[in-house]
């Protein structure tokens, strides 16, 4: 039997509205045009995919995850300027300082999945917002999933537990009881810019507390904050998480983190450490900009990105740079070519 055939302009735009229905990384996947059930598409990764706490069991994180925090220690975090937090660690949880300031990780994250436990105080001081409040932020502090005592706690809607706050509620409250482990699942879709700021996608957000969605592929409408809605401002697509200080020991634990849109990982550094960087090489420039480094080599200009304190990567072309703060060195090597370590002048 024949198969019927779509006339081309009329299949193009068959598929091409399919393309707009996907999120753009299925679109993109769709567009590589693999025949249905291709045989020579990629299999899926195989993935350990670890196991939740229990009250008995600190849980496992998935094998493919970045470990954020295990019980351990603070390895993974800074206060916001890049210096040593002040929170501390008792019990296998880290546990938030009261007037110690956020805590943001080292490594930045862009589209990703984020898993947390959280307890709040289980004796109960004060009410409303000043009950158990911390949050979840994504976006170096922009964005802010409210963590708050809301077990019979009585507050503004969007600043409830598991809101998006000042923006959405969550749908329902699913709040365990003062000091009981709660969890968080939080799939995050950073939004993207293009040149001059322009917004192109918003960012998305759905988050399960202790299993139960509360925010389902919601779209914000700009930074969260207190009072106001401010519009978003360009950024990076991968920033750091971070955590809040709201004046309340809350305590966290089993902190997870499953990059979902590839790439090297990323590192944001103190601004001293950029700093020390720039100036004038033999053969380069090295400047500032906020939160990455501008490379001139060879009539070219590039972004750095950080992948440790001391190494570089541009996502334009095939170029590192490698630091030495000790001689004051650069090394700049294009593909497989090393180059040579060029003084600072
Ligand atoms: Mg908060």
């Amino acid at each position: 039997m024949k198969t019927p055939t779509l006339p081309r302009p009329l299949a193009f735009a068959f598929f091409a509205s399919i393309g707009a229905l996907l999120p753009a990384a299925q679109a993109a996947e769709f567009a590589a045009n693999w025949l249905g059930h291709d045989r020579n598409r990629p299999q899926p990764p195989v993935v350990d995919p670890g196991y939740p706490s229990t009250p008995e069991r600190a849980g496992k994180a998935p094998s493919d995850a970045v470990v954020l925090f295990d019980g351990a220690d603070l390895s993974r975090w800074a206060a916001m300027d890049g210096q040593p937090s002040k929170w501390i660690v008792r019990d296998a949880a880290m546990e938030c300082v009261p007037g110690s300031g956020y805590i943001r990780t080292l490594q930045s994250f862009g589209e990703c999945q984020l898993h947390l436990e959280f307890a709040t105080p289980a004796t109960v001081k004060g009410n409303s917002q000043g009950r158990g409040n911390s949050g979840v932020f994504f976006g170096m502090g922009r964005y802010e999933i409210q963590v708050l005592d809301s077990y019979q706690n009585k507050t503004y809607a969007d600043g409830s537990c598991g809101s998006v706050y000042n923006q959405y509620p969550p749908l329902v409250n699913a709040s365990r009881k003062p000091g009981e482990w709660q969890t968080y699942d939080i799939l995050w879709t950073p939004p993207k810019f293009g040149a001059e700021g322009k917004l192109l996608s918003p960012a998305r957000v759905t988050v399960f507390h202790n299993g139960v969605v509360v925010q389902n592929n919601v779209t914000l409408i700009g930074e969260t904050s207190w009072l106001q809605r401010p519009p978003y401002r360009q950024h990076p697509e991968k920033l750091p998480l971070a955590l809040q200080d709201h004046g309340n020991p809350v305590r966290y634990r089993n902190v997870w983190v499953r990059e979902l849109d590839g790439g090297k990982p990323e590192f944001y550094l103190p601004d001293a450490t950029l700093e020390s960087y720039t100036g004038q090489y033999e053969n380069c420039e090295v400047s500032r900009k906020e939160s990455n480094l501008i490379l001139k080599f060879s009539g070219v200009e590039t972004v750095l990105f950080a992948e440790s304190p001391t190494h570089f990567f541009s996502k334009d072309v095939d170029i590192q740079a490698e630091f030495d703060p000790a001689d004051k060195t650069v090394q700049v090597s294009v593909g497989e070519d090393g180059g040579k370590k060029q003084k600072r002048k």
